[in-house]
């Protein structure tokens, strides 16, 4: 279970981005958060995944306090952020360099079979396509199995055939391990696709506002 209690963030600027937010999130849900931008969303998401402290307040994973970036979290920004020096594979395979190598090998091949880049493997990044990165990352992400992961406006970057592409990636490979995700995005089309609840923010800072939940069924 990832648990928000009473999480406040205060910038050295005085601007109090989130001010105690509380939110369970139960293993293997997705939630949604969307709200305009300015209400705390990627503040929250830098919280949730450790590259932030929060003022006050704790992110709970289970037993544990989230105080910094942590091995059953990953996340995936609105850019794929892929390392240029290695190839799509490496890529994949980065956060897996403590498994034995044929292990790597047969993860990474699965993941990358999964977000249909089998034949890009060798490539470098700079040669890809937005989407195709943001598959690769998508990969990436997922290969070593977090227990959450985090995404910020994952697919705001793409038109809307590749989004709603990616989208039907992201739920393939979400079923081989079932994480408990949670999506940040303004699009809340996207958001009634993926999720099911969706925790609104409010433009008061980190207020949240109403919970719906998506009684559509996923694609
Ligand atoms: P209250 O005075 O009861 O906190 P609010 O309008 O602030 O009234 O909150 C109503 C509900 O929404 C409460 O269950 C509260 O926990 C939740 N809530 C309000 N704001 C936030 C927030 N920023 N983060 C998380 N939960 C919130
Ligand atoms: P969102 O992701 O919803 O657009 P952010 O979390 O980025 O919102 O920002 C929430 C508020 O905190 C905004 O008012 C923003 O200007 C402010 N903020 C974000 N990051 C910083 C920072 N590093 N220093 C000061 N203020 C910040």
């Amino acid at each position: 279970m990832l648990s928000l209690a009473r999480v406040t963030k205060v910038y050295p600027n005085n601007v109090r981005a989130l001010e105690e937010f509380t939110l369970d999130v139960a293993p293997g849900e997705i939630v949604a958060i969307v709200g305009g931008s300015g209400c705390g969303k990627s503040t929250l998401l830098r919280a949730i995944s450790g590259l932030d402290r929060p003022t006050k307040g704790l992110v709970h994973l289970d037993d544990e306090v989230i105080t910094q970036p942590h091995e059953k979290i990953g996340i995936i920004f609105q850019e794929p952020r892929l390392l240029p020096w290695l190839t799509v594979a490496e890529n994949v395979g980065f956060g897996l360099a403590h498994l034995p190598a044929t292990e790597r090998k047969e993860r990474v091949a699965r993941a990358l079979d999964r977000v249909g880049l089998t034949d890009k493997a060798g490539v470098w990044p700079r040669e890809l396509s937005g989407g195709q990165a943001q598959r690769v990352a998508i990969a990436r992400a997922l290969v070593p199995q977090p227990e959450v992961l985090l995404l910020d406006e994952p697919f705001s970057a793409l038109d809307a055939f590749t989004r709603t592409d990616l989208q039907d990636h992201l739920l393939d490979l979400w079923a081989d391990s079932k994480p408990t995700l949670v999506l940040v995005t303004h699009d809340v089309e996207e958001a009634i696709v993926l999720a099911d609840r969706i925790v609104v923010m409010r433009p008061r800072p980190g207020r949240l506002f109403e919970e719906i939940e998506a009684d559509l069924p996923r694609p």
